[in-house]
């Protein structure tokens, strides 16, 4: 009788077996661990979107509460945008990206830059389309700045002091309705595509340097 090569139930393993079995298991593991690591990062860009999402909501009853207008920061005398919004937020927490690895020095206490046609008080009657108008975008981790200016007709940009690929191949922005969006640099661009010379999401409806 035929007994297919079976060995008696007894056997050890062999060592060509256990390298073989080992063999697979590292394959595997080649394969899975970016999946894993991926799901991770997927994760920190769903809190950092929350995160995002409370700090709009802040402004937009911070405004209710001040007659339409937003928030006034003072370069000079280092008041910052996110103070007069912790009451709405009561907590530092939300003012980090849980996928920024590299702060260097920076004391910043915010990853998010406000857009500096938000940051220095503006009725939010001044915008046609608020939902094309990006109010928060993430910040580079070694750049020290709480806001990002881009009034175009003054030709001072900042947007060297944004971080266009912190999740993924993109970042979060958050816009003037409130609603927060991951989109790619170039996406942030539309409808112009060149933020030199005429409106794009940053500034939509060319509003003037305050
Ligand atoms: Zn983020
Ligand atoms: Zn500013």
């Amino acid at each position: 009788m035929k007994t297919c090569g079976r060995r008696p139930s007894t056997a050890a393993f062999t060592l060509i077996e256990l390298l073989v079995v080992i063999a697979i298991i590292a394959i595997l593991a080649a394969i899975l661990f970016p999946v894993f690591a991926k799901a991770r990062e997927k994760a920190r860009q769903v809190s950092c979107t929350s995160n995002l999402k409370q700090i709009g909501l802040a402004v937009v009853q911070y405004c209710q509460d001040w007659d339409e207008a937003t928030m006034h920061a003072n370069h000079t005398t280092g008041y910052s945008w996110y103070r007069p919004l912790q009451p709405y937020i009561k907590s530092d927490q939300v003012f980090r990206c849980p996928s920024m690895s590299n702060r260097g020095t920076t004391t910043t206490k915010t990853d998010y830059l406000v857009n500096g046609v938000f940051g220095h008080g503006i009725s939010l009657a001044a915008f046609q389309t608020p939902a094309e108008q990006i109010m928060f975008a993430e910040r580079l981790g070694t750049v020290e700045e709480e806001d990002y200016h881009v009034f175009y007709n003054t030709a001072e940009f900042e947007l060297d002091a944004l971080d266009a690929k912190r999740h993924f191949d993109g970042s979060n922005y958050a816009f003037a309705d409130g609603h927060v969006k991951w989109l790619r640099w170039e996406q942030t661009l539309r409808p112009s595509g060149d933020i030199h010379t005429a409106p794009t999401m940053h500034n939509r409806d060319n509003i003037p340097e305050p």
